[in-house]
């Protein structure tokens, strides 16, 4: 069957999403999603649930998983899909990289209060629905929600990207490493939302070089994160590199998320999709 609309990418209240998983497959086949992938950050604990919910939604369903990486400095995110998810190689390695995020929020609360902003690392866990999976985004709530910014975006802006004083740095996982995990359980490597990275066209093309040495396959062009103009230029990049594409939402709530699981443009007709490699 051909998918009317494939959405492969969006967050769940395992991650950083704002709703259990089982809602995120609800409003998917609600919006008209008719195949759907959740894709947490490096936790594969809501896909269970969220494979029954969408078989009663009567909606089609890929394992999915967004993998928070570091290449030549630049954090990078990599959605792997359709793994065998009992796989020990990828759980394993998720496992340590979440390990980490603890002692990261712990670092990044200390930065905070160094410049007058106590108390947000246990503000932050009182916005986390999965202990072991603290990111950015529950820093960014909770600042959101004592006034310290107005909105998500302002407080990434001011506080939490390279160079703010909320930012840390951490050791995430490497390109290697994710695609090995990925592939390993027989899932397909996908970059994720490419225009989001803050690389020259020159970077870029080493990252996609590389990614496709080690045996990446697919690349996010139509994502809630990119303007038309990107679609384009990724959709040149996808043509240019034999990548399939895959078609994201990003979402992770309704309050927070400028598009809607399933409300984005289609992907350039002549591209091939990502779904195509998936049995
Ligand atoms: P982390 O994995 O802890 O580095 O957190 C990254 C998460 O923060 C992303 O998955 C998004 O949910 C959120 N995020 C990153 N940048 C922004 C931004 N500029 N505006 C809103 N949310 C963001
Ligand atoms: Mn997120
Ligand atoms: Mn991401
Ligand atoms: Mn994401």
């Amino acid at each position: 069957m051909t998918p009317a609309n494939f959405d492969f990418h969006c967050h769940s209240a395992v991650s950083d999403g704002l709703l259990p998983p089982q809602e995120v497959a609800r409003r998917a086949a609600g919006n008209g999603v008719d195949l759907w992938a959740l894709t947490d950050h490096d936790d594969l604990g809501g896909l269970l649930i969220a494979g029954e919910a969408a078989a009663e939604a009567g909606m089609g369903f890929v394992p999915g998983v967004e993998i928070s990486i570091e290449w030549r400095g630049v954090p990078v995110h990599v959605v792997g899909l359709g793994f065998d998810r009992e796989d020990r190689g990828l759980s394993g390695g998720l496992d340590e990289l979440r390990s980490g995020r603890i002692e990261r929020a712990r670092r990044m609360g200390d930065a905070l209060a160094a410049i007058g902003i106590p108390g947000a690392y246990e503000g932050a866990l009182c916005f986390v629905t999965n202990p072991s999976l603290v990111t950015r985004a529950h820093f960014a709530r909770y600042l959101v929600s004592v006034g310290i910014a107005r909105d998500m975006p302002g407080v990434f802006q001011h506080y939490l990207t390279p160079g703010k004083p909320g930012y840390v740095d951490h050791r995430w996982a490497t390109l290697q490493e994710a695609i090995g995990w990925i592939s390993g359980a027989g899932g397909v490597a996908v970059v994720a939302h490419p225009g989001r990275y803050r690389m020259s066209g020159g970077e870029m093309r080493g990252l996609l070089d590389e990614f496709r040495d080690l045996g990446g396959q697919g690349l996010e062009v139509t994502s809630g994160s990119h303007s038309p103009d990107q679609v384009m230029h990724f959709a040149r990049l996808a043509r240019h590199y034999g990548f399939h594409a895959s078609r994201g939402s990003d979402f992770h709530g309704p309050q927070e998320s400028y598009v809607d699981l399933g409300r984005l443009p289609q992907l350039p007709e002549d591209l091939k999709p990502v779904w195509r490699l998936l049995s």
